[in-house]
């Protein structure tokens, strides 16, 4: 049984145009996602800004409602628990930021910040238990004890992050939903956290959904890889295959993007056109079909499966397989 598992999951928001309109649009952030992350395993979600990756990883914590669909965390479907119950969930799976003061009150000690969540679930019994934990944290991501004392202003960006994954690691989650935690970090320190990451998810054996417009990152980390485009994913499978022998044009499109070291590398260029289309409004049949190099007639009016091709993999494309 998987850890986490994700049945048709759907967020929609009303969207209302003008100030006195009544009648609105709906956004279709995610639409119909469906994906399953094992105990210690680290799955990569990646897609351009806007896809719906973010606000897939939020649902999943139920951090924003779900439209329809399911949630089901070790067995429990969490999508409609009560705040309540919801609470007693809530220890078994964090989240990493992009920015880390989304998690860090600049006005506090770091200390004490990784130390608000050993209090909320009752994690250290005295003072001297906690002061104990919080700089066992710290060590645990590369930091000394001492650093407990300063503030987050008082770190580089990569320290401030690493004191992130702390305050997520102090319960001891199962799962950890990390949203572009590495974007707005130098190249060097990119690496650095991500080794970081690795190490902590093989010692913890903990499960990651590792969300990142960069394929590359995501190689690195993660087994297995989803692509999402528009709401929906539309290329799933084992991260080395997918990234060696993308099957969707939106994929290959995507890897197009990354820098190859190798001046041998086989890798199909496709370069694509024009933005993403607005969800608001998205393409009929194919939603990737006005930007895809290799779109066909019935791609305009046929929306695709996503269909199993076999070995773990499954693309959403009339042409692959
Ligand atoms: S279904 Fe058609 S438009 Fe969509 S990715 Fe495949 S070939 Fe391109």
């Amino acid at each position: 049984m998987p850890l986490l598992e994700v049945q048709d999951l759907r967020v929609h928001f009303p969207v209302k145009q003008g100030v006195f309109a009544r009648a609105s649009q709906t956004l279709k952030a995610v639409d119909g996602v469906s994906l399953a992350v094992g105990s210690g395993e680290a799955l990569g979600l990646v897609g351009e800004s806007g896809c719906g990756k973010t606000t897939l990883g939020r649902a999943v914590l139920r951090l924003v409602a779900p439209t329809g669909g399911r949630v089901v965390f070790d067995g429990q479907d969490i999508t409609a628990l009560p705040a309540r119950e919801l609470r007693r969930w809530r220890r078994q799976f964090q989240m990493i930021f992009q920015d880390p003061y989304s998690s860090l009150d600049p006005r506090l000690p770091v200390g004490e910040s990784i130390g608000e969540a050993l209090d909320i679930h009752r994690l250290a019994p005295n003072r001297a238990a906690r002061a104990q934990r919080i700089g066992g944290l710290l060590e645990s991501v590369g930091l000394r004890p001492e650093h407990a004392s300063r503030y987050p202003h008082e770190f580089s960006g990569g320290q401030r992050q690493r004191i992130g994954i702390a305050r997520a690691l102090a319960v001891e989650p199962r799962l950890i939903v990390c949203d572009e935690p590495v974007s707005a970090l130098d190249v060097s320190v990119q690496a650095q956290v991500i080794n970081l990451l690795q190490d902590l998810q093989q010692q913890r054996n903990l499960a990651l959904l590792f969300i990142s417009h960069d394929l590359a990152v995501v190689e690195h980390l993660c087994a297995r890889v989803a692509v999402m485009y528009l709401g929906r994913i539309v290329e799933m499978g084992p991260a080395r295959e997918l990234t060696s022998s993308p099957r969707h044009p939106y994929t290959q499109a995507l890897l197009s993007a990354v820098p190859v070291v190798d001046p041998d590398s086989k890798r199909t260029r496709v370069v694509l056109g024009g933005d993403v289309p607005s969800p608001l409004d998205p393409p009929s049949g194919c939603p990737f079909h006005p930007r895809c190099p290799v779109a066909e007639a019935r791609c305009r009016h046929e929306v695709p499966a996503l269909r199993d091709l076999g070995a773990g993999r499954l693309a959403a494309c009339h042409l692959a397989g």
